[in-house]
């Protein structure tokens, strides 16, 4: 039977760099002998997702002109949408330079290997100009004129960008390995083709994705309850690439969205798994991202709730929603971005309407709604502080609780607007 699903993003298929059996054997012996270069975390992410074609139509690195039409117009130099640029840089020391072939390598493990067909330079000017592209935020300027002030001490995302490497280098890829995540989380760590052949086992069509780096807790649950309603299915679609200091292990988060759907949901409508990213904390553009790869998973619903993807108050709470308005169409399904956004108002538990509501279904006032985020829920947990009623599910709580008991050393959670509830 034909598959239902929306097409990979790029209409080229799913795209995957991974090479297995007697071809990454042979390819493994010949890196041993090419010159090797060290790469982050968060281009070992990056490898993986061209390796299993999470990150479909890329082949490889973005040259300069993609890095660029993709800080400015949201597209690749031929038109393809892509929200975030995915560059490698290395020392200019190093010395690659176009026409080599090199061997990527995480901890002595060697991940892929890169034809370079581009190595370009940049300056401060240039990591500045794309942190204003990527991570200023469109519309709601939330830390009023203050981003240059703040965000290279604040934000992880420019803290990143502007510590990266003074050149960028581009170039096709073969991936030749998927980390630990196949032996670190097996059923949970799914490649695009996997959720694809499980959501067409099911039938399913229209599809949704929840994107989770915190815990789940009932605003979670409602978000995913809300699409279940109206979609074939939900994916939930776990970060279990590295977080900050601080956010709760990944295999801790899996179990208890496990808990929570053995408790809490109908098994057959939803999937539980995960995605071998680091967070990239680019706020709204990050959402888009979010999207884009889910659109390779098969998914064609991506839910944004409140502040998706927030980054400390750097961002409006629904500018993440907003932006999927700005972004470039073409009309051609190859080129644009064909999973949408399910938008969803702010989301609480309110004592009034004795239930999970939104802003755009409870008429009380604040006084009757419990606020939850993800965040204030970590700081309770670390705190040891009594959990408010209706907060989380308490099979959910009794497995976080027991991990914080297990932790030696105080987590300290810095609370944000954005999670305190203030501007509602
Ligand atoms: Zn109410």
């Amino acid at each position: 039977m034909a598959s239902k699903l929306v097409a990979p993003h790029g209409g080229k298929g799913l795209v995957c760099a991974l090479l297995t059996g007697a071809d990454r054997d042979a390819e493994l012996k010949k890196a041993e002998g090419l010159k090797k270069v060290e790469i982050s975390d968060r281009a070992k992410g990056d490898l993986i997702m061209m390796g299993i074609g999470g990150f479909s139509p890329l082949t490889g690195f973005m040259g300069k002109a993609d890095w660029k039409g993709v800080c400015e117009s949201f597209q690749m130099e031929d038109g393809t949408f892509w929200p975030v640029p995915i560059t490698l840089d290395v020392d200019k020391s190093e010395g690659v330079k176009a026409g080599d072939e090199i061997a990527l390598v995480k901890n002595g493990e060697i991940f892929a290997t890169m034809k370079v067909t581009e190595a370009y330079d940049m300056t401060e000017e240039d990591k500045k100009w794309e942190c204003e592209k990527v991570f200023m935020g469109e519309g709601e300027e939330s830390v009023d004129g203050n981003f240059w002030k703040l965000g290279p001490e604040d934000h992880p995302g420019v803290i990143m960008v502007l510590a990266q490497k003074d050149v960028n280098i581009a170039g096709p890829v073969k991936v030749l390995s998927e980390g630990e995540y196949p032996a670190e989380y097996p059923g949970v760590y799914l490649t695009p083709a996997q959720t694809r052949a499980m959501f067409d086992e099911r039938g399913w069509a229209n599809v949704a994705a929840l994107q989770l780096r915190n815990p789940m807790h009932r605003s979670h649950e409602f978000l995913a309850k809300i699409a279940v309603e109206v979609c074939d299915g939900v994916l939930i679609h776990s970060l279990i690439g590295n977080l900050k200091p601080g956010d709760i292990p990944a295999p801790v988060r899996v179990k208890a969205i496990d808990i929570l759907i053995e408790n809490y949901f109908v098994k057959e409508n939803v999937i539980n798994a995960g995605y071998p990213l680091d967070m990239r904390y680019a706020g709204p553009r990050e959402g888009l991202l979010h999207a884009t790869f889910r659109q390779n998973y098969g998914v064609n619903n991506m839910l944004i709730g409140r502040d998706h993807a927030g980054v400390g108050d750097f961002y409006g709470l629904f500018e993440a929603q907003d932006i999927f308005d700005r972004i470039p169409e073409s009309g051609d399904d190859a080129k644009d971005l064909l999973c949408k956004p399910m938008k969803i108002d702010w989301t609480f538990y309110c004592t009034e309407c004795d239930g999970m509501a939104s802003l755009r279904t409870c008429p009380h006032d604040k006084e009757s709604r419990v606020i939850l985020s993800g965040t204030k829920l970590r700081k309770a947990l670390s705190d040891g502080a009594e959990i408010v009623d209706h907060f989380g599910r308490e099979e959910v709580l009794d497995h976080l609780k027991e991990y914080y008991a297990s932790l030696t050393e105080k987590v300290e959670v810095k609370m944000q607007n954005a999670a305190s509830g203030d501007s509602m």
